[in-house]
């Protein structure tokens, strides 16, 4: 194949548009296999007309609209953001309802993997020892004591993979019983009982903190579940280290039995996420995880998207596609609480496209959003969490997370996923060290160079040596590969990991 043969992107059978992925852009008398001839030059990752659009029509990009000719736009012309007329934004109080579109996909059977089941009927992908913690104050004694565990411990109990601490910085000087402190504590309570942790929860607490220890375990958890630093029992440091060692020397007793089991892809649970996005985000690496999205949703699994402000200015297109109306309601109420805690910082949410994604090709916010939800795929949205809440459901989930990596990261492995899938087009060396995370590059350049911190390259779509069909389904199969653990993505052979981040929109004090 001559990789400098003009070519475009098309990425829904109902576009009007397709973006040109060659280097530099195409010259005027480019002409692509199909016959079809541009006009006039268009720049690498802008739009071409794949057919005469009229003046006052819908330009069509990912299947939906992303705006309306300002003029007559011949078939091969560049549609310039000059001739784009930008949609309303999406006014919460008059969304699409749920549509008809919203079809469920045929299922697709036969497809497993090797995990860790747990009594609770959740499946694992990894086998870590996690340790709680309900304030800062105890996370460098913690940090103590789980190195000894690691170097003297963990050689002893060969099927447990790794030891977590769950350390952060909540627990003192917060507004404990403000409303939206409800959020970090659920993230926290729901973390210890993340599928890969194997059910086996315990507490290292302080003693005077506001968050007390009971309230991150079950109902019913025994008062062995926790232990406290201030208790007087302890005679100096060395007992306190002592205490949490055999804690854990429990617990990796415990999960040294679990084994790997073959477990239907409905038992996954799978995170999806981008950072450090480039022009390509939205053609190559976004489009092909939402292939693999529907792959996983149509195993039966459960597949997590995020990432509110990636979505606020498409939203109307994710509530056309819940599965009923108090799907959308739930995603009204989440876009709804956003914009009013942005709102109260004072933070501008119609902050339009910036000046990169503009020469980057991407005419406005709405058209910036659709790149990013491409990468939930085409599923109904059967459920929505509020952040750091678990799922009820299988199937496509929007689980609510400001951007931010980390927060994101966090906020999903309480919300139980097993896996993250992360998209970047820049660049991150992003890791969590409660779950594997499949770093996707948009472009070969990245994942050339990043050689050993990249898992999968989706540059392919663009040089047009790949489909996304096909990028997808590799996708999908290493996903499975590495929830099964036969593939070890480069952050956790590396052993590097970001700290967990809460999300707290509450008072501190
Ligand atoms: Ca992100």
């Amino acid at each position: 194949m001559d990789i400098n043969a003009p070519r475009y992107i098309k990425l829904h059978a109902d576009d009007n548009v397709a973006i040109v992925a060659n280097d530099r852009g195409l010259p005027a008398g480019a002409s692509f296999a199909d016959g079809l001839v541009l006009r006039e030059r268009v720049p690498q990752g802008h739009k071409l007309a794949l057919v005469d659009i009229p003046a006052g029509t819908a330009i069509r990009r990912y299947g939906a609209i992303i705006g309306t000719a300002l003029a007559d736009i011949p078939q091969g012309a560049w549609v310039a953001e000059k001739l784009v007329r930008m949609p309303e934004a999406p006014d919460l109080a008059r969304l699409s309802p749920p549509s008809t579109r919203a079809t469920q996909l045929p299922s697709l059977d036969g497809f497993t993997f090797e995990g860790f089941r747990n009594p609770d009927g959740s499946v694992g992908t990894r086998n870590v020892l996690a340790v709680s913690t309900s304030v800062q104050c105890v996370a460098g004694t913690l940090d103590f004591a789980l190195q000894r565990v690691r170097s003297e411990l963990l050689p002893r109990y060969p099927n447990v993979d790794g030891v977590v601490g769950l350390t952060h910085t909540y627990g003192c000087g917060v507004a404990i019983d403000a409303p939206d402190a409800a959020i970090p504590i659920r993230t926290l309570a729901n973390l210890a009982r993340n599928p890969n942790f194997g059910g086996q929860a315990m507490v290292v607490g302080l003693g005077c903190e506001k968050l007390l220890p009971e309230r991150l375990l079950p109902d019913g958890a025994p008062p062995s579940d926790i232990m406290r630093l201030q208790d007087e029992a302890f005679h100096g440091f060395g007992p306190m280290v002592e205490a949490i060692t055999e804690m854990c020397r429990a617990r990796l007793e415990i999960l040294n039995r679990r084994q790997r089991e073959t477990c239907p892809a409905s038992d996954l649970v799978i995170g999806l996420q981008c950072g450090g996005s480039d022009a390509f985000s939205g053609v190559t690496a976004n489009p092909a995880l939402g292939f693999a999205a529907d792959l996983l949703v149509r195993a039966g699994a459960t597949v997590m998207f995020s990432e509110v402000t990636e979505v606020r200015d498409a939203i109307h297109l994710l509530t056309a596609r819940a599965a009923d109306a108090g799907v959308a309601a739930d995603l009204v109420r989440e876009m709804a609480w956003y914009d009013a805690y942005l709102a109260r910082g004072g933070a501008d949410r119609s902050a339009n496209t910036t000046p990169g994604n503009k020469s980057g090709g991407l005419v406005n916010i709405v058209e910036k959003a659709l790149g990013s939800i491409v990468k939930s795929g085409s599923s109904p949205i059967v459920e929505v969490l509020a952040p750091g809440a678990r799922p009820s459901k299988r199937g496509l989930i929007f689980a609510a997370t400001p951007a931010s990596d980390f927060i994101c990261g966090t906020l999903q492995l309480a919300s139980g996923i097993g896996l993250q899938v992360f998209t970047t087009g820049r660049g991150t060396p992003y890791g969590l060290a409660a779950a594997p995370v499949l770093k996707v590059a948009t472009n070969s350049v990245l994942a050339k160079r990043w050689h050993d911190l990249i898992d999968f390259d989706a540059g392919g779509i663009a040089t047009g040596t790949a489909s996304i069909e096909d990028t997808g389904w590799d996708l999908f199969r290493l996903i499975l590969e590495t929830a099964s653990g036969r593939n070890i993505p480069w952050s956790d052979r590396w052993g590097i990991a970001n700290t967990l981040a809460l999300f707290n929109p509450a008072p501190v004090t």
